[in-house]
């Protein structure tokens, strides 16, 4: 790559027509989600561009599917696991266990030893009760000190449920670790998913430098800082914006160049690569007594399939249709296809009017939507579309999961 070039966000070239055609979608009621390949390479040219030396270990929990594992462990990303399920899903990639950090504070003991019986070594704690069953099962771990540092505006905070007090907490946990003859080898942090406060990452980073000072005081050879996740999928003046406080931030709190930094993405790698293209298969329409029409569809997907983020995360879907845009638009509700009110996918949004047949199509859908389907009123998660415009003869693979 040139240097000094800069390469944007992936900009979507799917032609969603000839898809829908080429797929038949018109004479089916499963919805599809489009996997752009080639976005995993563009995002992780980008990491390295923004983010040198900056080890991403991906978040497999935010998108699960087998072509990203097998695609970001190709390109040379590490894996954050966290659980039996995770590790084993990626050791099966042959992802050598080096790799793998089990980022889970919280670890059932089945899950511990099967991290140590496949030479995971390596995880985050947070309590002096994770630190005792450490010690217990598995002492020659490699043990990451979790410090809550929550971002104060994120799309969602983990500090409630993980993550120790920098000041108040973990020195009185590393002292335990020292006195049972433990390895603590640094300290990691999750500012919250979908980030908008920025200097969050700085606060962090300075609070673990003096956990990293406080440690090689007391005989640890602190040589890791995990800088978790957090970072978003689609909007890439924010990220190299976030970019820079983290490597501002890193040199001015270990200007020494001696530790090793590393990343837990999630979001990043995934969101952009997804669209989903649903259909309608139904429509009502309801008048208030002042007149207004509100239209509403029902879709062949839904909150209890690839729209929990909608519930989790208050998400705004981003909805495109493929109708003329200039043609006048109502008011508008999209509907999942399961009897459940919840399962409300959008409203409020202004739309044209659409008929049962018509797609509408969400971009952005590729992080925490495929891994949290459930089958919820008979329907389960949606099929997958491959498509990879780099494939060596310049072509594209297709491939329905
Ligand atoms: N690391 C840990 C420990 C997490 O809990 C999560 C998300 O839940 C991630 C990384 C990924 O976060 P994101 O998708 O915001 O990058």
């Amino acid at each position: 790559m040139t240097k000094g070039h800069e390469i944007k966000f992936y900009k979507k070239e799917i032609n969603i027509r000839q898809v829908i055609k080429d797929q038949a979608l018109q004479d089916t009621d499963d919805a599809l989600y489009v996997c752009d390949i080639n976005d995993f390479r563009r995002k992780y040219e980008i990491w390295d561009q923004l983010m040198p030396g900056i080890k991403p270990h991906y978040a497999v929990k935010c998108n699960d599917d087998i072509m990203v594992i097998k695609t970001l462990a190709k390109l040379g990303a590490n894996f954050d696991c966290a659980s039996m399920g995770e590790i084993k899903l990626v050791l099966d990639a042959n992802v050598e266990p080096e790799r793998i950090i089990f980022a889970m504070p919280c670890k059932p003991l089945t899950h511990l030893a099967y991290a140590k019986e496949n030479g995971v070594i390596t995880s985050t704690v947070d309590s002096d009760f994770e630190i005792l069953k450490i010690h217990r099962h598995f002492p020659e771990s490699n043990l990451v000190i979790r410090i809550r540092c929550d971002a104060t505006d994120v799309k969602l905070s983990f500090g409630e449920k993980f993550g120790c007090n920098a000041k108040t907490e973990a020195p009185a946990i590393m002292l335990l670790a020292k006195e049972l003859k433990l390895n603590v080898i640094g300290i990691s942090f999750h500012v919250g998913t979908g980030c908008n406060e920025l200097p969050a990452y700085d606060r962090a980073i300075t609070e673990a430098k003096q956990l990293f000072d406080f440690g090689t005081k007391h005989g640890f050879n602190m040589t890791l800082l995990d800088i978790g996740g957090g970072f978003p999928g689609s909007d890439y003046n924010k990220f190299k914006e976030m970019s820079e406080i983290i490597k501002c931030s890193i040199k001015r709190n270990f200007p020494e160049k001696n530790i090793n930094v590393i990343a837990e993405p999630g979001r990043y790698f995934v969101e952009s690569a997804y669209t989903l293209i649903c259909k309608i298969h139904s429509k009502r329409e309801t008048k208030l007594p002042d007149g207004s029409v509100t239209k509403h569809y029902y879709i062949n997907d839904g909150v209890f399939v690839s729209f929990a983020n909608v519930v989790v995360e208050h998400y705004h879907v981003l909805v495109r249709h493929l109708l003329d845009d200039l043609l006048p638009k109502f008011k508008t509700t999209i509907w999942g296809p399961t009897c459940d009110a919840y399962d409300k996918v959008g409203e409020n949004l202004e739309l044209p009017n659409m008929e049962c047949g018509d797609f509408l199509i969400f971009p952005n859908m590729g992080a925490y939507s495929i891994p949290l389907a459930t089958r919820f009123n008979g329907w389960g998660p949606s099929n997958i579309l491959y498509l990879d415009k780099a494939s060596t003869d310049g072509g594209r693979e297709n491939k329905i999961r």
